[in-house]
This record gives C-alpha cells, structure tokens and sequence, in this order.
C-alpha cells in the first residue's frame, strides 16, 4: 500500500516511523497511509525553508510571479487528475471539487499581480529636501496548518502570496486527504520554484507543535475548528509569531416573509447539502421570520429534498458525496438524534441512507429539522453535516438577535425583497461575511476571507489584501540628501 511522505527541499520523503490510515470515504476502504512527520523531520523542513529564504527574500517581485504563473497552467492542465484525489479522498462530486479548485487557482492569479501588490507607499518632500516611503518587507520562514474539507484551497490561500511576498513556507495539510494537497506543492515545486521555498510535512499534532514553538518560524496561519484554532492562536502567540487562526461557524440564513420562496429554496438546498454540508461557509441554520414563512418553507424545502441523490464521488450526477469518516458519521447522526429527543420536528431524515453498491461508505442524506429552538445542542454546534435546522422567528429582529448571541460569526444571509431590510441586516448583523440572497458569500481572491467572533482569531483575514500585509512586516524609511556644504544646526525639539 502507498505511503505518502513530505516534500522537503524539493526532494519527496518518507518518514515512516509513524504512519496513519487514509480511507476512501464512498467505499469505508484504506486506500493508502499518510506518514506522520517526527519533530526531527519538521525541524529539517525548517531548516531548508531557513536556508532558502535569502536567496528568495532578493529575487525580484516579478520573477517570483513568474512561477505563480506557470504554476497557475500546470494546476489548470492537471485539474482532472486532482479533482480525482480530492474525491477519492474527501468524497466531493467532480463539479463540486472543480469549483474548489477553481477558486484556489484564483488566489494564485491574485498572487501573479506581486509586483503591484508589494509597491509601498511613497511621499516626496515630508520635509524639506525629506523623502519617506514604506516598503514590505518578508517575515521569514512561515507555516500554514490547514483543515481536511477544501485539501486543494485552502492551502491555495495561504502559500502562494505568502510566497510571493518573499517567504518561505511549511504546509502541514490536514492528515484525512493529503494527496491533491501534496501533489498540488509539487507542481509548484515543477513551476520553477528554487528548492526549500515550498515544503510539506503530512503529519498531526507532533508536527504542528513544532511549527508552533520553533523560533525560526515567524508567522502561522491555521484554518480548522474553533477548539484547535484556539489552542493554535495562543501557543503560537505564547512563542511571539504572528498568528491568523480562523475556526469554524454556525452560518444562519434569513428567510423573510416577503422572499422569493422557491429561488430561497433552491439557494438553501446548494448552500446546506453541498458537500455534505463540510464547508465553513454551509448554511446549517434556516430562519423563518412568521409562521406562514416558516410552513412554506419547510413544505417547499421536503419537496424539493425528494430527488436529491447523496452517493459516491465517482458518479457526477450525484448531488454530493459521504462525509469524511464513519466517527464524523455517527457524530452527524447523533445531532439528529439529539434534535428529536430534544423535541424537533426531523421533516426529512437522513440517517442510514440506503446507497447500492456503497454499502460502506460514510453516507448521510439530506436531513431538514424544523421547530428547532437555541438552547438545543444540535443548535449550538457546529454540525458539518448535511442538516438544514429552522428555527422559527416572530420578526427580523428577533432572528438578528439570535445571530447575533451565536458564539461564532463567519457567514450569514438575508432572503428578501426589500432593500431597506437587507441595508439594516448588513449593517447591524456581527458576522464577518455577509450575503443578499446570496447563499454562500465567499469572498472572490481580491477580497478577504474571515468571520468575526470565534470563527476567527487574529486580526487580519485570510487571502486578498489582508494576506499582504500578513505576510509583510512593514518599514518606514525617512531620507534627506543634504546639499553639499549644507550643514544642519542642533536641535533639541521633536523634529516636526
Ligand atoms: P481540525 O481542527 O480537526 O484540523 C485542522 C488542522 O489542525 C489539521 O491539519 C489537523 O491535523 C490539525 N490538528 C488537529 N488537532 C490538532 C491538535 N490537537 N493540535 C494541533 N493540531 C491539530 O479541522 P478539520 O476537521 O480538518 O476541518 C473542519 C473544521 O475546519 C470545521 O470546523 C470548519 O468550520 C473549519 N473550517 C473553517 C474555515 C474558515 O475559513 N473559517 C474553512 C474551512 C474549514
């Protein structure tokens, strides 16, 4: 069985002392092991992105896009064949893994614009004869840790500006479906880039804990879940790096009385069982301002949910795929479970779907739980399964308020027809990330991607403009060239 290793100063290794099972989640099968990377392995990565960096701090903005850009036409020459790592390893349907692809190699195209990016800002004549300009300058060696559900994008926004910012970089993928990811650094490694620039260590918390502590490391990024964001956000803060942690999320769409009810539905029906619902951006929550909404809703939603198909990556007329193991598995099975015991309506139930030929797979199908209340647990967490959950509103207000009480803040939604209600609900609502009858309002690449509240630790947001200046540390130069013969008095004043 294939072991998959790391990618350290441009060469593929194995570090096998530790490995762990990959499963392809259609079937319930092992298809491969993934090697768990030894502190003294990640310390050898660290040491090659150390190394590689000062070459690669000095190489020129624009022959560092210049690789961006081969590297773009080698992942877009390339998609079938990671489109098919990525549903063979997270379950995603072809058409779903090509949109995350799509949007990863975006990121690359807004990291081909460096030279632009990274111009500074300059101001003549500050003083008399004074110049002052700000330039951005690289950290160093940094790291990204990311999570299992999107292994081709999320890592996409990370390294690519990082690296075209002049730093050095350590992937630590998620450990559940590294291959696309691996293979993906290795195409960049195939576009040119010098050796030690983009490493990979697969591996889980021996690895991460060294990026964590080793003082050669400057910056982390980190997506995953809230817990882990957390840990990763105050251990990396604790060893004095710069740290952007975003965590998971409990997305709520509004549902007004005067919505376009079937476009409403066929939005929520993408934006709730897409992928199983394993997005960060998933709306898991449907809330129905007035009773009247509330019951069209519902019975719209259980008609529409009728020939929705959950089954293998492999067939692309499938709506979406298993979700990631058997525990994830039982664990969205017993949130239904907890929602009717706890009192819920389950309206269309999900569990144990019948899948011919797939009998092993991690299967849950589209489950829609209607009079769900917030004290529920169901409610409270964070699913990242394919469970649509309404929650009955009287007005908007009341169902801004419990948006706004949720612990995490990354997407939300308004369904309406009224500019005046959709104008007030993105001014006032505290989430980071804001649709109008927009389901799913992920940012495009020249944008930035982050929640507020527990959904993100950290200041800055992922990608677009904010990944800038996450991966620079800004200087401010101030210049005077005296006229020859110029001589200055001495001062003793605060220069003004
Ligand atoms: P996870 O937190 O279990 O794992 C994320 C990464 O952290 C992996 O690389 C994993 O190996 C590592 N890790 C896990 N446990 C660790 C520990 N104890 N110490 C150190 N490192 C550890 O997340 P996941 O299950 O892979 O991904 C799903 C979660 O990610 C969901 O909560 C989802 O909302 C979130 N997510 C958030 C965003 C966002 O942009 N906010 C995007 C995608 C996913």
């Amino acid at each position: 069985m294939q072991t998959l290793g790391h990618l350290i100063n441009g060469e593929m290794r194995t570090d096998a002392a530790r490995t762990q099972a990959v499963f392809n989640p259609s079937t319930g099968e092992e298809s491969k092991q993934v090697a768990l990377a030894s502190v003294a392995t990640v310390e050898e990565a660290i040491a090659a992105a150390e190394q590689a960096f000062p070459a690669w701090r000095n190489t020129p903005p624009a022959k560092r896009a210049q690789v961006m850009f081969r590297f773009k036409a080698l992942l877009e020459e390339n998609s079938a064949k990671i489109c098919e790592m990525i549903g063979e390893e997270h379950g995603k349907i072809s058409h779903d893994a090509a949109g995350e692809l799509q949007r990863g190699i975006e990121n690359v195209e807004y990291a081909c614009g460096a030279p632009e990016l990274l111009k500074g800002e300059h101001s003549r004549n500050v003083g008399p004869g004074i110049d002052s300009w700000s330039e951005f300058q690289p950290l160093g060696v940094v790291a990204g840790i990311t999570p299992f559900n999107f292994p081709a994008m999320v890592p996409l926004w990370m390294y690519p500006m990082a690296i075209v910012c002049g730093n050095t970089f350590i992937l630590k993928p998620s450990e559940r479906d590294p291959s696309s990811t691996l293979f993906i650094a290795q195409l960049l490694q195939e576009a040119g880039l010098p050796k030690g620039v983009i490493n990979v260590v697969n591996g889980d918390k021996e690895a991460v804990d060294v990026l964590l502590t080793d003082s050669r490391v400057k910056a982390v990024s980190f997506v995953g879940s809230t817990p882990i964001a957390e840990y990763i956000y105050s251990t990396a803060n604790a060893n004095g790096k710069r740290c952007q942690a975003l965590g998971g999320a409990k997305n709520h769409a509004i549902v007004m009385p005067d919505a376009d009810m079937d476009n409403a539905v066929n939005q929520l029906l993408g934006a709730a069982f897409g992928s199983s619902g394993e997005r960060c951006m998933a709306l898991s929550v449907a809330v129905a301002v007035g009773d009247a909404a509330a019951d069209t809703l519902v019975a719209k939603m259980k008609a529409a949910m009728e020939p929705l198909k959950v089954g293998a990556y492999s067939n692309s007329e499938n709506d979406f795929g298993p979700v990631i193991t058997r525990a994830h598995q039982l664990k969205v099975n017993g949130f239904i479970d907890s929602a009717e015991a706890d009192g819920a309506t389950v309206v269309v139930d999900g569990r144990n779907p019948v899948v011919d030929g797939f009998d092993n797979g991690f299967f849950v199908g589209a489950t829609l739980i209607d009079n769900v209340t917030p004290s529920m647990s169901s409610y409270e967490a964070e699913i990242f399964g394919p469970v649509l959950q309404v929650v009955r509103a009287n007005t908007m207000e009341e169902a801004m308020q419990l948006i706004n009480d949720h612990e995490y803040g990354n997407g939300t939604c308004i369904f309406t027809r009224d500019g005046e209600a959709a104008r007030y609900f993105s001014d006032n609502i505290q989430v980071g990330m804001v649709g109008i009858n927009v389901p799913l309002p992920v940012p495009v690449a020249y944008h930035s991607f982050g929640g507020w509240k527990r959904s993100l630790f950290g200041d800055l947001h992922a990608y677009g403009p904010d990944a800038v200046r996450f991966y620079t540390k800004r200087k401010t130069i101030t210049q005077r060239w005296p006229s020859s013969g110029v001589r200055e008095g001495v001062s003793f004043a605060f220069p003004s």
